[in-house]
């Protein structure tokens, strides 16, 4: 854990501060291990502190890494940062995604006048994005977990059930597999239900003939897994094969595509050139991929206007889709690892079209 810290300390100069003020819990958990829901940390070559308020005090005990000073305050933690501060002029960086306007006026209200404070963005995101082994291990794991409840849930059936009873099962099933929880609210998503992306869960029955778009995921240790299948209800027409053949080959080419040296960019022109290619282009309105770790979107993104440069370590999905309105989804997503060689597909799950009764 350590060692993050310092692999972060040693990025503070090129990003133009002296120290770091760490107040994005996500952040701060894969900085210094804790769990908590109240917590900063400070970093600084100096300076390693982590504060937290008299709740949290044991917990941090067990989990803040050794290399961290740990400090109790009251529950605004902001108050305290100024203890905590190495001495003279400091240029003090603060997650600016992460602090509200408020919280910035306060600090500002808070520290003395020699402490300029600047805005960094995405330096420990940076970070995350690039897996170590454990944190792999973690994803594949969820992985798995997600993968059997998917195939539990098939095999019980899918027809006269309603999508939000599927998704109830879904996540009970990951749930007793041992997931700590789902890495978000499941997507069941029948018919023409399907052709949102983000659809929630109906009272309404799947019914024979229908496409289903099932998006799910388990967090274990406190990775997320990401996957998207579309199952046939019963028999599926042939316009809805032709579309799904159509995605799958687009999913196929986005894989072969993921290596280390490409960009973001590339990978997602790789998958939508043919999408585009055969009409539908204008029915994908989302980005191909994104990074998954502690959280489930995080950097590095695979999209139209991604700059990020795929290497190894990194986690991410590939999901095209197709969206018709009125009449069909269908989205492929597996969740893949970026190794020294190439790529590496944790997602178990078979692509070919499975029907379901
Ligand atoms: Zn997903
Ligand atoms: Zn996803």
């Amino acid at each position: 854990m350590s060692a993050r810290a310092d692999r972060l300390t040693e990025r503070l100069a090129g990003a133009g501060v002296d120290a770091l003020l760490v107040t994005d819990l996500v952040n701060l958990r894969y900085l210094t291990g804790y769990t908590g829901s109240n917590g900063l940390a400070l970093i600084a070559p100096s300076a390693r502190a982590f504060i937290t308020d008299f709740r949290y005090v044991e917990q941090a005990a067990e989990e803040v890494d050794a290399s961290f000073e740990r400090r109790r305050a009251s529950v605004d933690l902001l108050e305290a940062v100024k203890g905590a501060l190495p001495a003279g002029e400091l240029r003090l960086g603060f997650e600016e995604a992460h602090v509200s306007v408020r919280e910035y006026g306060r600090l500002r209200g808070l520290l003395p006048e020699r402490v300029e404070l600047i805005g960094v963005h995405g330096l420990i995101e940076r970070l995350r994005a690039v897996k170590e082994p454990g944190e792999v291990a973690a994803i594949r794991e969820a992985t798995k977990l997600a993968d059997a409840a998917l195939e539990a849930l098939i095999a019980r059936g899918l027809v006269g059930k309603t999508e939000s009873e599927l998704a109830l099962q879904l996540e009970f099933d990951m749930r007793r597999r041992g997931a700590e929880q789902t890495s978000f609210p499941p997507i069941v998503a029948g018919g023409g239900h399907g052709a949102l992306p983000h659809a929630s869960p109906r009272e309404v029955e799947v019914r024979r003939g229908d496409l289903v778009v099932i998006d799910w995921g388990a967090r274990l240790d406190g990775y997320c897994s990401d996957c998207t299948r579309t199952i046939a209800a019963g028999a599926a027409s042939d316009h809805a094969r032709e579309i799904y053949q159509l995605v799958l080959d687009a999913q196929l080419a986005g894989l072969d595509a993921v290596a280390p040296g490409a960009s973001g960019r590339e990978v997602d022109k790789v998958a939508r050139g043919l999408i585009e290619a055969a009409g539908y282009g204008e029915r994908f309105g989302h980005g191909l991929g994104h990074g998954v770790g502690l959280e489930v979107h995080e950097a590095p993104r695979l999209a139209q206007r991604s700059d990020a440069v795929l290497e190894p370590g990194n986690v991410v999905t590939v999901e095209p889709g197709v969206y018709l309105p009125g009449e069909l989804g269908v989205r492929i997503e597996d969740l893949v690892v970026l190794t020294g060689r190439g790529r590496e597909i944790l997602t178990g799950l078979s692509k070919e079209l499975t029907v379901s009764h």
